[in-house]
């Protein structure tokens, strides 16, 4: 099917679980794609960096919801706050005096509203910081979620937006998305409205599980999965067991495999993706699934 010009394809890379090689083949990806767009919406634990160094172009606070803060200089104790919040977020700490734990608030406002004399503040609350850099496969937009807050779907969200406006505005094709690993809020916020699946699994029974858990998902937005084992060397009859699942289900498609390969993690080291820091065996594997890959698109 012809291509057209100025369609964006958004390509969404997922895995069942961290530390399946997803961020070496979204940068490997990048790298082999000529227009792309990076998105890192693995937004808990963000390491596409790290193989991408980035030159930050702009850096804006993600803010979510609200919090309470209260002020020791008008509050006069009586309590009612603390007995009222339903998510025991107000403490005593002295035994005396009340203040809110940021972690336990949930931003009700119930506290805000009762407060006799109007002791407490009821402000944004910063739940992390988002980026836009500039890498040498392109530009790129990652975020980071503070410890304890959450929200990141709605973060998830948030860069992808970002990453499709620069796509427009630069006439760029492709938006190239790392995904968070598992199947939770994140990643259903990273595969709405996405064109195909990129899906990283290892040939184990695992693997296979988490999979499958994924595969349902994307049947449920519609959209092309492309599976890819990495490592497959490492046991050849589960790699086959996952073709033959593949070859049974509508709308999959098996992208190829990934030997196991010391020079992936050399490639770490030296903050390259594998495609760009050697021509062997790993190279010539995901140069062949990114080919398939984007034929299909
Ligand atoms: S309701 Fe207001 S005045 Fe009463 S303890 Fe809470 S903050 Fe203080
Ligand atoms: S805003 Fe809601 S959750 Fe937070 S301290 Fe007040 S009553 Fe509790």
């Amino acid at each position: 099917m012809a291509k057209s010009k100025d369609k964006i394809r958004e390509i969404v890379v997922l895995s069942g679980k961290g530390g399946t090689g997803k961020t070496s083949l979204t940068a490997s990806f990048s790298a082999l794609a000529s227009s792309a767009v990076l998105a890192d919406c693995d937004v808990d634990a963000a390491d596409l960096h790290l193989v991408l160094p980035p030159t930050v172009l702009e850096k804006h606070e993600f803010i979510s919801g609200y919090e309470a803060t209260i002020d020791p200089s008008i509050c006069t104790r009586c309590g009612i706050c603390q007995r009222q919040c339903a998510f025991e977020a107000i403490d005593q700490p002295d035994g005396t005096g009340y203040a809110v734990n940021p972690v336990r608030c949930e931003g009700c406002g119930v506290c805000v509203r009762l407060c006799p004399v109007q002791a407490i503040a009821f402000t944004d609350r910063v739940c992390g910081q988002w980026m836009v850099s500039q890498t040498r496969n392109g530009p790129m937009v990652h975020a980071h979620l503070y410890a304890a807050a959450e929200n990141s779907g709605k973060l998830v969200t948030l860069v992808r937006k970002e990453a499709r406006r620069i796509a427009h505005a630069e006439g760029r094709s492709l938006v190239l998305v790392d995904g968070p690993p598992g199947i939770g809020c994140p990643v259903i916020a990273s595969l709405t409205g996405a064109d195909a699946m990129v899906l990283v699994t290892e040939p184990s029974l695992s693997g296979r599980h988490d999979m499958k858990r994924l595969i349902t998902l994307a049947r449920q937005f519609a959209i092309p999965v492309f599976v890819c084992v990495n490592k497959f060397d490492v046991d050849e009859q589960q790699s086959k067991a996952i073709e033959l699942d593949c070859a049974g289900i509508e709308g999959v498609h098996y992208a190829g495999s990934i030997p196991y390969d010391e020079q992936v993690v050399k490639a770490q080291i030296a903050a390259l993706s594998p495609v760009e820091f050697s021509q062997g065996k790993t190279s010539e594997a995901i140069k062949h699934i990114w080919e398939l890959i984007w034929s299909r698109m």
